[in-house]
């Protein structure tokens, strides 16, 4: 679902230009999960905001779903980046006056679906993560275990051939971090999903089905 070859990310900072990703070649196919590990400043989340389409600024190439992002304008990221993304973030980035079901509804609509249809589906999903008593919470009212696992549902809404989660759980303690983690793969497997996933914690990375290490903007 994934392939990228040669990718290289610039920043010019001061007249001085910092190479953050110096040649990233890198495949993922239909449902694998991998890790991406690597120290702080590696190029962990500058490789995931390219592979998810979120600006242009890189050079080489990067076929999702077998369509090359670096031919399409803007639109046709979006639209690629709707049709086969979803992203998780360290902090969830939930709607905070739409309650849990809105929040998975939401992009659900914005893609097409029916109301019906996306309500049966948020209300699937979350209850498969363990909140279908919290449908009609808002963010607010539900604890960073729970927000997490509603961003998790809000996800993989749309059905994306390709999960982006950086620092999925990095902001929850180590024994809610470790749950919610193993929920994750588990729904992500059913949905035969793939997932890159960025993370600093050893112990969830080996839980997937391949680690890559990420040194200075060089997999090794
Ligand atoms: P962490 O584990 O701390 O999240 P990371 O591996 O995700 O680190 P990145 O956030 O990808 O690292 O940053 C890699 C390098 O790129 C850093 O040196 C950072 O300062 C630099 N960088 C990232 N974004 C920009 C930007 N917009 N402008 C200039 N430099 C940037
Ligand atoms: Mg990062």
């Amino acid at each position: 679902v994934l392939s990228v070859r040669s990718l290289r990310r610039n920043f010019e900072q001061g007249g001085v230009t910092i190479h953050v990703l110096r040649g990233i070649d890198l495949d993922i196919r239909k449902g694998e999960i991998v890790a991406l590990l690597g120290p702080s400043g590696s190029g962990k989340s500058t490789l995931l905001q390219a592979v998810g389409l979120l600006e242009g600024g890189f050079e080489g190439s990067i076929r999702i779903g077998g369509e090359e992002a670096a031919s399409l304008d803007n639109d046709g990221r979006t639209r690629l980046r709707r049709d086969a993304l979803g992203f998780v973030y360290q902090f969830h980035h939930l709607l905070p006056d739409f309650t849990a079901s809105e929040n998975v509804v939401l992009p659900q609509l914005i893609h097409g679906a029916e109301p019906k249809a996306a309500a049966e589906r948020a209300e699937s999903l979350l209850s498969s993560l363990g909140l279908g008593q919290r449908l009609t919470h808002r963010p607010s009212q539900l604890s960073g275990g729970e927000q997490q696992r509603v961003a998790v549902a809000r996800a993989l809404a749309n059905r994306p051939a390709l999960v982006l989660a950086d620092e999925p759980t990095g902001n929850l303690d180590e024994k809610t971090a470790d749950v919610v983690f193993a929920e994750f793969l588990r729904l992500v497997r059913d949905e035969g999903s793939a997932a890159l996933v960025a993370t600093h914690n050893e112990r969830i990375a080996a839980k997937m089905d391949r680690v890559l290490r990420l040194h200075e903007g060089v997999l090794e």
